[in-house]
């Protein structure tokens, strides 16, 4: 088995990490950074830009930049509420309902899923350099509150980006791996992750190596962006009272505003009073407009006061399910940015009264637990056994549209759970089974992930046929249905992926889209390298001949002068016809003829008779013979690169000495 990654797919920020020698560790990407902005964008030459590259075109490109994808991921548009709309890019709902992202630059549609493939790509392509070695498969984290077709989804985003998914591991079921794989001692533990986009809270009771999640609970429509958004609400109202201007309404200030609440949010986490500084943020009739203020971490905080409500009430239904008080908890494990906000800790504080762990980082633990399962999986981590649950409770509508649950939430997995239901009226040919993953009462207040039919059920009358449907959840929380009808062995299965928001044909057909696009990007890449090359190449030579030109004359070393411009013609003329399959041979002809001037000017250099004198005051084809051929009894232009070592020792010192010279 090749080595498996951990990846931690962020809204905000995506992290990979890998296992070496038996402890995990976070590699960073090509940037040098650990965390990558999961933030995907493209240039005004449709070039994709993932990352760091992305996020710095966010205000000046926010149409063709995708920010916060993961609130969208596995999501049907009814799901969504205002705040995850609140976007500067184009989202919209496709016939089957399902969200797209609009590029006007690409003119292309993208699911969540594409784009997000795109962050894993660049992941693994960074991670790939650093280990020098080729990743295949991963761990990749997931919100514990995710649903199925959640799930599902981010493990398209991986398959599109040729990542075979080994297990998707809950984020908090992840720190706690982190925080407790090298720890003997037993405890209960609570993990409260608050990233970005989601918020996750779990449960866990860890002893000797055995890592069993008692509870789980969150929300995943809630993250550190409301936070921001609490503080653009404010400026934004605040400007429109002044000027009857709504900023919102600008994508460009949008962006800007968001930008700047998101840092001061950010800094009220160590300062008690922050300024805010929007210069030209509009134009009114008398000029431009600006804003300049300041918000306290008082203000903040009264702004926010209902989303400190909305994180309680997880953590009181995660503390019922598993059974257990505040008082048993031994540790809190904080996950996520935004529990550096001092108003979050001082709520866990008020919850569980314990100082909250301080050996992990928030920022890189959950893939660093990531990498741990990876070890798990691979066999290099022993002695490890994890035990996770079910977030949400499955179960199937019945008469009336009640929703009767298979499986309760929190129940370990994987699980399998069967129930026997029958028809409703007589002479009933066929079944639809109606799934659902939710906590209310009613079906249809929950999330539907997909229906199928079992039909020829032989004639009966109501409530005799004995149909038998069986619900399998596997270790990633992923669900398979089966429905048999008892009288005639008669079975259908399915898996549900109505959820997601692409199908398998889809899936398959942006997979080989992606790897032609793959194909065509690295020529592309290739064809652009390689002209650049000439370019620099051309620039060099050119230089060259002015300096020597300057230096010693237009006939110092003619030969060699003429040689380097007729390969450099040669060169420019490929370049201006794009000719590429020529390029290479000019290049290497203009790479010699260089090679062979430098050589004739370094030996005459050498020479003691003050050759730049004679050089000078030589004219024409003679001046050649004023060159000391001490070193070198061929002629340079003649060169031939297998010659003796003799030989290629003084070339190489002599190559050094003139990059030295004139690449600089
Ligand atoms: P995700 O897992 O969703 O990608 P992260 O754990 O990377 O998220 O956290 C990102 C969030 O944390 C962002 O909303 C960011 O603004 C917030 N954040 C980062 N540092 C701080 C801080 N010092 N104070 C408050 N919020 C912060
Ligand atoms: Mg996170």
């Amino acid at each position: 088995m090749g080595r498996i990654v951990g990846i931690d797919l962020g809204t905000t920020n995506s992290v990979i990490g890998v296992l070496e020698a038996g402890r995990p560790f976070v590699i960073a990407n090509a940037e040098g950074s650990r965390t990558t902005p999961s933030v995907i964008g493209y240039s005004k030459d449709s070039e994709l830009l993932v990352g760091q590259q992305a996020r710095r075109q966010l205000v000046l490109n926010p149409k063709n930049t995708f920010s916060n994808l993961k609130r969208f991921i596995g999501r049907t548009w009814n799901e969504l509420n205002e705040n995850s709309l609140n976007v500067a890019y184009t989202v919209r709902a496709n016939e089957q309902e399902c969200v797209r992202v609009t590029c006007p630059i690409t003119e292309r549609e993208y699911a969540p899923e594409e784009l997000t493939g795109s962050i894993i790509r660049k992941l693994i392509d960074d991670a790939e350099k650093y280990l020098e070695e080729s990743i295949d498969s991963a761990v990749v984290t997931v919100p514990a509150y995710f649903n199925d077709s959640q799930r599902q989804a981010t493990r398209d985003a991986a398959l599109l980006a040729g990542i075979k998914v080994e297990r998707i591991l809950n984020e908090p079921t992840a720190a706690a791996l982190a925080y407790g794989f090298d720890k003997s001692s037993s405890s209960r533990v609570l993990v409260f992750d608050l990233g970005g986009g989601t918020f996750d809270i779990s449960l866990l009771r860890i002893s000797n190596g055995v890592f069993d999640v008692k509870a789980t609970s969150g929300d995943t429509q809630l993250g550190g962006n409301d936070f921001d958004q609490k503080i653009v609400e404010w400026l934004a109202d605040d400007f429109y009272k002044q000027y009857e201007i709504d900023l919102r309404r600008d994508r460009q200030s949008l962006q800007r505003l968001s930008e700047a609440a998101e840092k001061a949010k950010q800094e009220l986490s160590g300062l008690n009073i922050t300024p805010i500084s929007l210069p030209f943020i509009a134009t009114g009739s008398n000029g431009p407009l600006h804003i300049e203020t300041k918000l306290d971490r008082k203000k903040f905080e009264f702004l926010c006061r209902d989303l400190i409500d909305r994180l309680s009430k997880p953590v009181e239904i995660a503390l019922s399910d598993s059974g257990w008080t505040a008082e048993d908890i031994n540790d809190v494990v904080l996950v996520g940015g935004s529990t550096r906000m001092p108003m979050v800790q001082q709520l866990i504080r008020t919850i569980v009264p314990i100082t909250p762990s301080q050996t992990v980082n928030p920022d890189e633990v959950v893939a660093v637990g990531a990498a741990v399962q990876a070890g798990i999986i691979s066999g290099e981590l022993r002695d490890l056994l994890l035990n996770d649950v079910t977030p949400l409770s499955l179960g199937l509508e019945t008469v009336g549209g009640l929703m009767k649950v298979l499986i309760p939430r929190n129940t370990p997995i994987p699980v399998r759970q069967a129930d026997v239901f029958s028809t409703s009226e007589a002479n009933q040919s066929s079944v639809e089974i109606n799934v659902w993953q939710g906590e209310r009462q009613l079906a249809n207040d929950n999330k539907s992930l997909g229906k199928f039919r079992l039909s020829g059920i032989p004639p009966a009358p109501r409530g005799v046929p004995q149909v038998q449907v069986a619900f399998d959840i596997d270790a990633n929380g992923l669900l398979q249905v089966s429905a048999t009808d008892r009288t005639t062995g008669r079975k259908q299965s399915v898996s549900i992926n109505g959820g997601s928001n692409l199908n398998e044909n889809e899936v398959s057909k942006l997979i080989n889209e992606a790897r032609e696009k793959a194909d065509l990007d690295r020529k592309k890449r290739a064809s652009i390298d390689q002209r650049n090359n000439a370019l620099t190449l051309v620039a060099q030579a050119e230089r060259r001949l002015r300096d020597i030109s300057l230096e010693f004359g237009p006939y110092a070393a003619e030969r060699q002068q003429r040689s380097v411009e007729v390969a450099l013609r040669d060169v420019q003329e490929f370049l201006d016809n794009n000719d590429l399959a020529e390029l290479d041979l000019a290049v290497s002809s203009l790479q010699e003829a260089l090679f062979g001037l430098n050589r004739r000017i370094s030996a005459g250099r050498r020479s003691e008779s003050n050759p730049i004198q004679g050089i000078k005051n030589t004219f024409g084809s003679l001046k050649d013979e004023l060159f000391s051929d001490d070193y070198w009894d061929d002629d340079p232009w003649d060169y031939n690169p297998n010659q003796e070592r003799r030989d290629r020792d003084y070339q190489s010192r002599d190559l050094d000495r003139w990059d030295n010279d004139f690449y600089n």
